[in-house]
């Protein structure tokens, strides 16, 4: 954008994670940005995620990383199990993730979205409870209409909304095209921590199986995980929260250590967030006038702990790459800057998988034989992917090379 030309409107699609971050840098390259989204406020609550790397470096110069390093959850054990309950490990969680002790962060889902939203709220005009209803593209613009009601024109919209995103559905076609599905499925939700841990993650693994609970401090509630081998996605649980719950109670049925309470547990919440493992993976992240960011366009799943980090770096290239181009030349330059990023990030799910739920006894033998072997090493290397890519400085309206 030339200062001669009138203020480019862009529409944001989500804010959670990818949506305020885009925001934020879109406005600071001079857009006039709006963020629609479905949640009445932006959904504060959630599960521990990581951010780390390439990531940290993305925070840091939005001004939010003292913020974030204050908000570190600082997890100081993983302790496996197995089917009886008996330990396996303790290692710190690095040495499994790759985190690096003393820089990359653990922090509440709530807290990262927090700080985003705080650092866009002045700037940005936000549409809470509302959605995108329709989408059409012409040559000098995108029509969109709103699920609550009302029309708008816009240069550009960008889709921050998830690995179900909408508008990924509006333009590229049904999520089904692009999503991969890694064979487990998983429920998660709050337990009273009648357990007594504390900044610590304890998991019991039968083949196929894992049960999680996973304390963030001495007091709160923990996250009790059920994870679980499933070859095919059962389409029907998906939109049926009963039937969700009776997947979940059937597959754990038999099972010891903790499970039986935190089966209880699951029937009681209110809040099961149930959901299948998987990615999504397109061949092309913009379509015309509209482009995708976060897990919309490459989900990587919790197994490679990634996502945040994907979705905070792919905003930052997204916008970048617009400042100063047009749109056809900044869309082509966010996907040659930042596919081999995300290649690398989600092809670490192998290892995730591999670690946290081994499918067979020979894999679960050889997982427990690999983790004890660990405790007696010193210090996990970094992985080399979180950090593959170096930062282009976008501010002076091209990357500093
Ligand atoms: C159980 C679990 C554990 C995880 N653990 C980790 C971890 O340890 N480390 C890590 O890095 N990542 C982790 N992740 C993944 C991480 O949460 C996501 O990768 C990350 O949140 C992606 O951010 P996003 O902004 O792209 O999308 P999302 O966070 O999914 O946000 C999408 C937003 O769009 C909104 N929305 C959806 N549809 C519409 C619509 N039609 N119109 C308007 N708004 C809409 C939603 O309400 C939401 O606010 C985990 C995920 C899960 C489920």
């Amino acid at each position: 954008m030339t200062s001669t030309t009138r203020q480019s409107r862009v529409l944001i699609s989500g804010a959670s994670i990818a949506g305020p971050t885009l925001a934020y840098w879109l406005t600071r390259h001079g857009y006039a940005v709006t963020v629609v989204e479905r949640a009445a406020a932006v959904r504060s609550g959630g599960y521990p995620i990581d951010v780390r790397g390439t990531a940290l470096e993305v925070v840091r110069r939005m001004g939010i990383l003292p913020r974030l390093r204050d908000a570190h959850l600082d997890l100081k054990r993983l302790t496996f199990l197995d089917g009886n309950g008996g330990e396996v490990a303790s290692l710190h969680p690095h040495a499994v993730t790759g985190g690096v002790e003393g820089r990359d962060l653990e922090v509440r889902r709530g807290d990262l979205t927090d700080a985003l939203y705080s650092a866009v709220r002045d700037d940005v005009e936000f549409r809470f409870d509302d959605s995108i209803d329709t989408l059409v593209q012409s040559g000098d613009g995108v029509d969109v209409t709103f699920r609550g009601g009302g029309h708008q024109t816009y240069d550009l919209v960008l889709g921050a909304d998830g690995a179900h995103s909408r508008t990924r559905e509006l333009v590229f076609g049904s999520e089904a095209r692009f999503h991969r599905y890694l064979g487990y499925c998983f429920a998660v939700f709050p337990m009273r921590n009648t357990f007594g841990l504390s900044h610590e993650t304890v998991m019991w693994n039968t083949p196929g199986r894992a049960a999680a609970l996973y304390a963030v401090g001495e007091d709160d509630d923990v996250h009790a995980f059920l994870t679980f081998a499933q070859p095919e996605p059962p389409f029907d649980a998906f939109a049926n929260r009963a039937a969700q719950r009776e997947l979940v109670a059937s597959v754990f049925a038999d099972a010891g250590w903790e499970v039986p309470a935190m089966l209880a547990a699951m029937r009681e919440a209110d809040d099961v967030f149930f959901d299948g493992v998987s990615q999504i993976r397109m061949p092309h992240w913009h379509s015309g006038r509209v482009a995708l960011a976060g897990d919309a366009a490459y989900a990587p799943s919790f197994l490679t702990g990634q996502g945040s980090s994907l979705a905070l770096v792919g905003a930052y290239m997204l916008a970048g790459s617009l400042a100063g181009r047009d749109h056809t030349a900044g869309f082509a330059a966010y996907e040659a800057g930042t596919r081999e990023f995300v290649a690398v990030n989600q092809g670490l799910v192998g290892e995730g998988g591999a670690t946290l739920f081994p499918t067979t006894a020979e894999a679960l033998a050889q997982r427990n034989d690999r983790l004890r072997r660990l405790v007696a090493m010193p210090a996990a290397e970094p992985r080399s992917a979180h950090s593959a890519l170096t930062l282009p400085d976008f501010t002076a309206g091209r990357p500093a090379q």
